[in-house]
Formats: structure tokens, sequence, C-alpha cells
């Protein structure tokens, strides 16, 4: 999982989904909004068919699943189950990219605390503020927070919905890219000092997952070869984050 830049709709396309917003509201107002069926008809319109080319874009080449960043993302998902917020099922923001299997475990389930969701959104927040990986079993697990002494609650339920530490393709998968990265890192490190750019872009290439943010912002930091170009490299490791933060992994 990785973060995610949302990126502006065509003005003419959001205005197409206010509209759609409106006149579902106006029906749910009136008592006869069929959810499914509306979304079913609007899925074959130009402005969805727009929303989803830039839910692909945002989703980088590999156009994989914002959530399971394993998967091809197959089709648009609301963060919001729409049949429990029909008045979110046009909103721009409520929209995202997943995976057959994600949206299949997803369904309508969207866990809340005290009025917030326990879900991650890759286009709202860092997931790697509540996700952890787990390079011996390829597992995405939630990150351990020292401050709370505890497991965040947003991973613990984003895990549990998305079943993330029990999906062997999807783990195995991860592992590679794993091994890829440090394998990159590790060949980085034989120059002295190594180029941030060329890293940078050699790191991106080989990032089939979205693992990146996991070295620069989570407990990757501590594997071998990324704690030694932290520790004897740190103005390329600051160049580096810099640059892998403010893109998209892909
Ligand atoms: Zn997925």
């Amino acid at each position: 999982m990785q973060r995610i830049q949302r990126l502006d709709l065509p003005l003419a396309t959001q205005q197409a989904l206010d509209r759609k917003q409106a006149n579902a509201d106006a029906k749910r107002a009136a008592g006869g909004l069929n959810v499914e069926a509306t979304w079913k008809a609007a899925r074959q319109t130009k402005p969805i068919k727009t929303a989803l080319g830039v839910l692909q874009t945002m989703a980088g080449k590999r156009q994989r699943c914002m959530y399971c960043g394993d998967s091809h993302g197959a089709d648009i998902e609301h963060f919001r189950p729409k049949r429990h917020h029909p008045d979110r099922m046009f909103r721009w923001l409520n929209l995202l990219l997943c995976c057959t299997e994600c949206g299949r475990l997803k369904g309508d389930s969207f866990p809340m605390a005290d009025g917030m969701p326990l879900m991650v959104d890759p286009t709202a927040e860092n997931p790697w503020q509540f996700l952890d990986f787990d390079p011996a079993t390829g597992n995405i697990v939630a990150r351990f927070d020292p401050a709370t002494n505890d497991w965040t609650r947003k991973g613990t339920e984003i895990v549990k919905v998305l079943q993330l530490d029990g999906r062997e393709a999807m783990a195995a998968g991860l592992q590679q890219t794993h091994r890829r990265l440090m394998g990159r890192v590790e060949s980085a490190l034989k120059d002295s000092p190594p180029d941030a750019i060329t890293l940078a872009q050699a790191l991106r290439e080989a990032d089939d997952h979205g693992l990146l943010g996991w070295y620069f912002s989570g407990s990757g930091q501590h594997e071998k070869p990324f704690a030694s170009l932290r520790k004897n490299h740190p103005d390329v490791w600051q160049r580096l984050a810099g640059t892998i933060q403010s893109k998209n992994g892909s």
C-alpha cells in the first residue's frame, strides 16, 4: 500500500458528478433511490469512465489496487460504501481504485470509532503510519505504536477487513519486491557516495508493490542496506526520502 496523490477531475466531469449526486440526493429524499441500479447505470456513462481513467492514472503505470498494491485495480471502489453512504456515491474524494478481491472482502464494511473511519484512505494519509510489513512472511500487519504501547486501530481494522496478513500470492509478491529493493540499495552502496537521483529512479522502477514508503517512513528503515544507507549517507537518505514521499511510488 502506498500514499497516493489525488488528482483533480476535468471540470466538466466534476460538474457531471455533482449533478449525478444532486439527482441521487433528490431521489433519496423522495424515498425512491435504488443505490445499486443507479450506480450500475451511471457506471456506463462518460463521466464515470473518465473518473475511472483518472483513478488509473493516480494508481501509476502498473494500475495496481490502491489497497493491496498487488492485484490489478479493476474497478471503482467507494471508500465509504455507497449502500450506507449514498450521499457520497458520486463524490470524487470517496472514489478509489481497487482489485476484485479487495472489493469483495471489503464489501459494505466500514469500521468507525468515535465518528472516525478506521479504514485507511491512501489518497488522504500515509498508510505506513498504520501498517507494517513483515519480511519474514510477506504479510502486511498493523503497526505497533510505542506511544500507546499498542497496535494502531486503523491498521488492525484494515488488515482484518482486507485480510492483508493472510493472502499468499500477495505475500509472495511483496517478498519478491522487498528482495529486489534491498538488492538495488546494496548495489548502490558499492558506489561512494551513491547517486540519489539514479537510486531513486531504480527504486521506483523496482517497487512493484508500493513498499518504498515502508523503508522511508516505517520500520523498513531498519532493514540492513537501508539502515547502512541512512547511517553512512544521511544526505543521500534525506534526498531520497524527499523524492520518494513526494511522488507516487510507480
Ligand atoms: Zn487489492
